[in-house]
């Protein structure tokens, strides 16, 4: 199983629901997010495009964050998801350094906290929060180890592309466009 995520930056209209809904679901820190929206613009006027993505983090394949880790809080969990282990996380921001998305925050707690693909949703067979109140249902959510699943046949379908390939992380979040 690898869990995966796909978001159509045809849909995304940059209204920051999914940013509100994952403050509210896991209940993040006033001044601290899991996911956020980015508004880039290309091209040359009057020849211009605009995208606009929600972002989070990648739970890259090939995590450098875990590589990082020197407790092994940050580890590979059900599905491929990358996810931290607040009780062993001693806060030394190696995975912070690490990371080139910029995915990660340090709670007031101590401990490094990211996007979980809202595990604990998914394993009682519901939708990551953001995935579930998007308004223009930009966002798909499964398994790309299964080729009947709507993540799987949706990336086949469509061009896409993934953030910093360059960085040789392997994201699991697909950006359609
Ligand atoms: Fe780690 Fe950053 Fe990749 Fe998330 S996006 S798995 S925090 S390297
Ligand atoms: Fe691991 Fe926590 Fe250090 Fe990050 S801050 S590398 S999760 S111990
Ligand atoms: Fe937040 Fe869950 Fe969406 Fe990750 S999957 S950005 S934790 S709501």
């Amino acid at each position: 199983m690898r869990y995966a995520m796909a978001i159509d930056t045809k849909r995304c209209v940059g209204c920051s629901d999914c940013v509100v809904a994952c403050q509210t679901e896991n209940k993040v820190p006033i001044g601290f997010c899991r996911d956020w929206i980015v508004e880039t613009t290309t091209g040359t006027y009057p020849q211009l495009q605009m995208e606009i993505r929600s972002e989070r983090c990648n739970h890259c394949t090939d995590a450098p964050c875990v590589r990082a880790c020197p407790t092994k809080a940050s580890h590979y969990g059900a599905g491929g998801i990358v996810t931290v282990d607040h009780e062993e996380c001693i806060g030394c921001k190696a995975c912070i350094a690490s990371c080139p998305y910029d995915a990660r925050y340090v709670h007031p707690e101590g401990y490094v906290d990211k996007c979980t693909f809202c595990i604990h949703r998914v394993e009682q067979g519901e939708h990551p929060a953001c995935v579930a109140v998007c308004p223009t249902h930009a966002m798909t959510f499964g398994d790309m180890d299964d080729r009947m699943s709507d993540i799987f046949k949706l990336v086949s379908r469509r061009k896409w592309k993934t953030l910093i390939p360059e960085a040789g992380t392997r994201p699991n979040i697909y950006y359609l466009i």
